[in-house]
């Protein structure tokens, strides 16, 4: 038995206790390096998200004065020097013009050729007009009838 004891002389005894503090301290250190590899992610998910919502928000470019776009704009020009958009609309492409260059330009165009238009009414629709008991022949036509011209 001496052998053994002295085999047995560079070990000494676990302290109780001791194992289960060892693996805890091992728990908590990959409880750590988790803790850091999820913190890391997290950190790409909020820049992947925060560059998406940074890059698709509304910027006040040449693009999206009054909250709208060019093409939006542009869409709905012909109906908004028609003056049949709704208020909040037409409210937003005035905006829009008022920074937007190229639009105000296209919308001045439209604007003057719809008004040429209007002046060279077909003499028929100022017949129609005047058999319809409509004196204020100075009264734009309706929109049909101008519908029907501006297509020409
Ligand atoms: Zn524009």
């Amino acid at each position: 038995m001496a052998s053994r004891e002295s085999q047995n002389g560079g070990w000494k005894n676990c302290e109780t206790g001791e194992i289960t503090r060892l693996v805890g301290a091992l728990k908590s250190r990959r409880r750590i390096q988790f803790a850091r590899r999820a913190a890391s992610v997290a950190t790409v998910v909020v820049l992947l998200i925060g560059s998406t919502v940074f890059f698709s928000r509304p910027e006040p470019t040449a693009m999206n004065y009054g909250g709208i776009s060019c093409e939006q704009v542009i869409a709905n020009a012909a109906q908004f020097v028609r003056g049949e958009l709704s208020r909040a609309t037409a409210d937003r492409i005035q905006l829009h013009l008022e920074h937007c260059e190229p639009c105000r330009r296209k919308i001045e165009r439209m604007r003057a050729s719809s008004e040429r238009n209007a002046r060279r009414q077909p003499s028929h629709s100022r017949v129609l007009q005047a058999s319809a008991g409509n004196v204020s022949s100075s009264q734009p036509t309706n929109g049909m009838l101008m519908l029907a011209w501006n297509q020409q």
